[in-house]
């Protein structure tokens, strides 16, 4: 799996992600936080979502982005949501689903 190189601002409701093989994708904000791994939008022991997309404010959007060690990001929300922990392999594949 390719690393993460970049994530950034696109536009008002999408993000660019860059990774180190050359790929780039647009990922919409919403779609970004829905698919959240953190335990409180994931059943960790069914690993069945448990965070329902028609709760989540469509505008949402990450207000911070922070390096976790060389294998992932966190993102802070603007809803105020903070837990999760994205892995770069799940950023590739939430990126490979949108294409
Ligand atoms: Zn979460």
């Amino acid at each position: 799996m390719p690393n993460l190189t970049k994530i950034q601002p696109e536009d008002a409701t999408n993000a660019l992600l860059g990774f180190d093989n050359g790929e780039e994708f647009r990922v919409p904000y919403l779609t970004l936080r829905f698919e959240c791994p953190c335990a409180t939008c994931v059943d960790e022991m069914t690993g069945k979502r448990t965070l329902r997309k028609e709760t989540l404010r469509a505008d949402v959007k990450p207000k911070q982005i922070l390096p976790v060690g060389r294998y992932g990001i966190s993102i802070a929300w603007t809803d105020g949501h903070s837990t999760g922990m994205y892995h770069f392999d799940r950023l590739y594949e939430i990126a490979r689903k949108e294409l």
